[in-house]
């Protein structure tokens, strides 16, 4: 089978096989061999690696990585895909191809299944409809996981770097820094895609961290407190967590007072370390 990382190759596939683009599975096909190329230096996949690859399409960049890792585990949701992923991928015999709903997966056993409960990297170019419940089902999983090299949105690889005090600040860079180290390796335009997205690209690594960078009594309940302060980005903390988290007002004012913090101050200007404190402070009111 040739190499599909080429818009012919893609195309002659697509046509061959009257393969119907679906908009609502967030197809656009990656078909630039130097960005595929730069994701796979970047994942550092050897052949001791077990890779999880989200959303295949026809293969293109699963046949790079069979290449260079030990074993790929490609989960694709559309059943018109699967029949063209056994033909393209028949030369691997390190490729196992699941038809299913990512989101679905139980995660922790399908890596006992595939690699002995051992970490394992995960490897996509996204269907951006649903970045960010992927990124955090990967996280919130506790999946053994050493880090996660994919292509998203470019405005969503902003927010995951984003720091306190900036537009793109919010919870999911809160917990993409919280869980990981983020870099973004490389911007990528629309012409590198089969449909063109209407949106720039980045590809994005997250390396994950083996201790988080702060501690915190209870990190379901911080995230709470996140999710309950970007909620309403327009209300201060006090009112936020209150309509948010259930957090009475005097309870936050006590805690805002403790931090040295005003009482008008808003979530967008707090940092990891101080959501993290003010979880502590607050922790008598988690109702989890
Ligand atoms: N990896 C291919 C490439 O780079 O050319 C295709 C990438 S395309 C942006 C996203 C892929 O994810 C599509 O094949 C789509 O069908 C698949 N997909 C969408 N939602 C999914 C889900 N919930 N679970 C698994 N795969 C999904």
């Amino acid at each position: 089978m040739s190499k599909l990382i080429n818009p012919q190759e893609t195309i002659k596939v697509i046509q061959s096989n009257d393969f119907k683009f679906q908009k609502r599975f967030g197809q656009n096909f990656l078909i630039d061999e130097s960005v595929l190329s730069n994701i796979i230096t970047s994942s550092d996949i050897t052949k001791e690696d077990c890779v999880l690859e989200i959303g295949p399409g026809i293969g293109t960049m699963t046949q790079a990585l069979a290449e260079a890792a030990g074993h790929v585990i490609a989960v694709e949701i559309d059943a018109n895909l699967i029949p063209i992923l056994h033909e393209t991928l028949k030369d691997y015999s390190n490729v196992t191809i699941i038809h299913s709903d990512v989101l679905k997966l139980d995660l922790n056993e399908l890596i006992k299944t595939y690699n002995n409960g051992k970490p394992i990297k995960v490897v996509a170019n996204l269907p951006y409809y649903i970045t960010t419940p992927i990124i955090m089902g990967l996280f919130e999983s506790s999946a053994p996981l050493y880090s996660i090299t994919v292509m998203v949105q470019k405005e969503v690889a902003d927010r995951m770097q984003s720091g306190p005090g900036t537009k793109d600040y919010g919870a999911l860079s809160l917990a993409v820094q919280y869980y990981s180290d983020p870099v973004i390796v490389q911007l990528v335009p629309p012409n590198c895609f089969i449909p063109r997205p209407n949106v720039g690209s980045a590809v994005i690594r997250l390396s994950r961290h083996s201790v988080p960078p702060v501690n915190v009594e209870n990190d379901l309940w911080m995230f709470k407190l996140i999710k309950a302060a970007f909620g309403q980005r327009r209300k201060t903390l006090l009112n936020s967590l209150f309509s948010g988290a259930a957090v009475p007002k005097d309870a936050t004012l006590t805690a805002l007072q403790h931090m040295n913090l005003s009482e008008t101050i808003r979530g967008e200007a707090l940092s990891l370390d101080q959501f993290a404190l003010l979880s502590d402070l607050l922790i008598d009111h988690c109702t989890d």
